[in-house]
């Protein structure tokens, strides 16, 4: 007998097998010697209750020889001399998007204007140790895309949109632990990314595709309404019948350009506000109800949201053990984004914490027109810079001292390494922002114990959520509205949020790239 059943251990029986089999024996009704096997489908934390529980899904095999799960295939084959698509930009779409091509027998184009993952270290700590940013090269430009140096967490709410777990098996393919596969929320850890990086950029080369770094789109070529060539940096052009637009939420000169050349791009709500930092510890004892962590139980986590003066507020990239990160795309702005390493071992807990913005709100600083929000982002990144403390120094205040409109007169540790610098968060945020955070940090103190404190810092600015911009496109084909050839893909676009959810985009556009070569 084969059945798939679920069974709830404690944190430590979770990780023995021989209770794990205990417990398949007792809900199954049979003697332990009855089950000749087992797999885990799906393993996720109840923490409703003082005692935590793992609930595990399991396949389990009673009495039955053992069926091994069929070997992933990731369907690779030669494109070397096959017809070509170009993509613009090797981020989590791009590169899921030249892995679908070289399925499907196309070769992939990929160019990229930053660089390899390991050029791009040193930029990075460029970044953290002397607060300089190279506008080509940094968390959110270079290979792998912002998903290199990302959180890596992996659950993604688009499942009706593609194949997630075609997406988590190609992870784990290209070197992620196969916990990912099973996790209710799947997670990677910055550490582990770069070498999967890596693996996909290789297997790609290795099939015949090409992936140019330190090249950068600079214009398109359009033949009355289809796309013919792109031209890059280097004062190089290459004819395309189809390419895939992956540039991300940053590529600011993309959406310019593309305006600059009447193509349209539309203007698109957003949310924005602060990273907010707690002892881990604090977060542990109030989703766990304990004093200190059993020690099988992964750091916690939070979700928070709430409704204040008619606005969504929500936490966002909630990183347990993790950092603040830098993540301005250029020199005189502040942006702050987390990630931790895959054992989430730091003594912090970081969540992004946003409002949502609209038309109304960019409207009231004259920003109109398609690049409204966009423009509004910038605004408040250069707000930040402006009242930091000078390079990526950060402007901070501590939570309590923030909804009291108290300027802190110390400021706890923090994880950011660039450093923070007590300001007024009210004067960075715009006032519309800043009254609906105050409200929310209150509201949430309120729903979880421990989380409104002094000990809590808020950081600014937590603006790259998602795109400031939408990129019209048809959605059959996938095309732009107006420019056949040109496909608009991901989080750039305005259609996907995160890692999994631009792969899936990823592959979709390819799918239809291919379609139409
Ligand atoms: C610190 C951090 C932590 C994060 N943590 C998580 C997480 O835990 N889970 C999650 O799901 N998401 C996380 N994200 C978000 C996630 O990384 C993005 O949602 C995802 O990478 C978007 O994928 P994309 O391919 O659409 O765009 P991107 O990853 O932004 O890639 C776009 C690529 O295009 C390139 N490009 C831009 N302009 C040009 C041009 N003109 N020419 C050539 N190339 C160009 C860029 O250099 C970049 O490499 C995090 C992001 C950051 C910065």
């Amino acid at each position: 007998m084969i059945k798939t059943i679920t069974i709830a251990l404690s944190p430590s029986e979770s990780f023995q097998e021989d209770k794990i089999r205990t417990g398949i024996a007792a809900e199954c009704g049979v003697a332990v010697s009855r089950v000749t096997g087992y797999s885990v489908q799906k393993r996720s934390i109840d923490a409703r209750s003082r005692q935590v529980k793992i609930i595990i899904q399991i396949k389990a095999f009673i009495d039955e020889q053992v069926i091994p799960e069929p070997a992933f295939d990731p369907e690779l084959r030669d494109v070397s001399i096959a017809a070509h698509v170009v993509i613009v930009g090797a981020g989590p779409a791009g590169l899921f998007a030249a892995l679908k091509l070289i399925s499907l027998g196309v070769k992939p184009i990929v160019i990229e204007r930053g660089k390899d993952v390991r050029s791009r270290r040193r930029d990075l700590a460029a970044m953290n140790k002397d607060g300089i940013v190279n506008p080509e090269s940094n968390y959110c430009f270079g290979e792998g895309g912002a998903g290199t140096y990302s959180d890596g967490k992996l659950y993604t709410r688009s499942t009706k949109r593609g194949n997630v777990q075609r997406i988590l098996q190609l992870f784990h393919h290209f070197g992620a632990a196969p916990d990912i596969l099973y996790e209710a929320h799947p997670h990677i850890g910055t550490n582990k990314l770069p070498q999967i990086i890596t693996a996909i950029r290789e297997q790609i080369v290795a099939c015949g595709g090409a992936v140019l770094f330190d090249t950068k789109l600079t214009d398109i070529v359009i033949d009355s309404d289809h796309i013919t060539a792109i031209k890059t940096s280097d004062g190089g052009t290459i004819e395309c019948k189809a390419m895939i637009l992956a540039t991300g939420h940053s590529a600011r000169d993309v959406f310019r350009l593309l305006h600059d050349k009447g193509i349209a791009v539309e203007s698109k709500p957003f949310a924005l506000g602060v990273r907010i930092e707690h002892p881990q510890l604090l977060i542990d004892q109030s989703q766990y109800r304990c004093d200190i962590r059993d020690t099988y139980l992964p750091p916690a986590s939070y979700s928070l949201v709430a409704q204040e003066n008619g606005r969504g507020v929500f936490s966002f990239c909630m990183c347990p053990g993790g950092i603040i990160a830098p993540a301005a795309t250029a020199p005189g702005e502040i942006v702050v984004n987390g990630w931790s390493p895959s054992k989430r071992n730091n003594p912090y807990a970081n969540s992004g914490t946003v409002v949502s913005v609209d038309e109304k709100d960019f409207a009231q600083y004259k920003f109109t027109g398609p690049l409204a929000a966009m423009q509004y982002q910038q605004m408040v990144e250069q707000k930040a810079f402006e009242i930091g403390g000078g390079k990526l120094v950060a402007p901070a205040q501590r939570m309590a001292d923030f909804a009291a409109g108290k300027v802190s007169s110390t400021l706890p540790d923090c994880s950011y390494l660039p450093g923070i610098h007590s300001a007024a968060i009210s004067s960075v945020l715009p006032k519309e922002v800043n009254d609906a955070l105050k409200k929310a940090v209150i509201d949430f103190g309120k729903k979880m114990k421990g989380y409104f404190t002094n000990e809590a810092v808020l950081v600014a600015t937590e603006s790259r959520t998602s795109s400031p911009v939408r990129i019209p496109r048809d959605k059959d084909t996938l095309q732009h509205t107006q420019i056949k050839g040109l496909f608009p893909c991901a989080e750039g676009a305005g259609y996907a949020g995160g890692i999994v959810s631009a792969a899936i985009d990823g592959e979709r556009c390819a799918e239809a790239a291919a379609a139409a070569l």
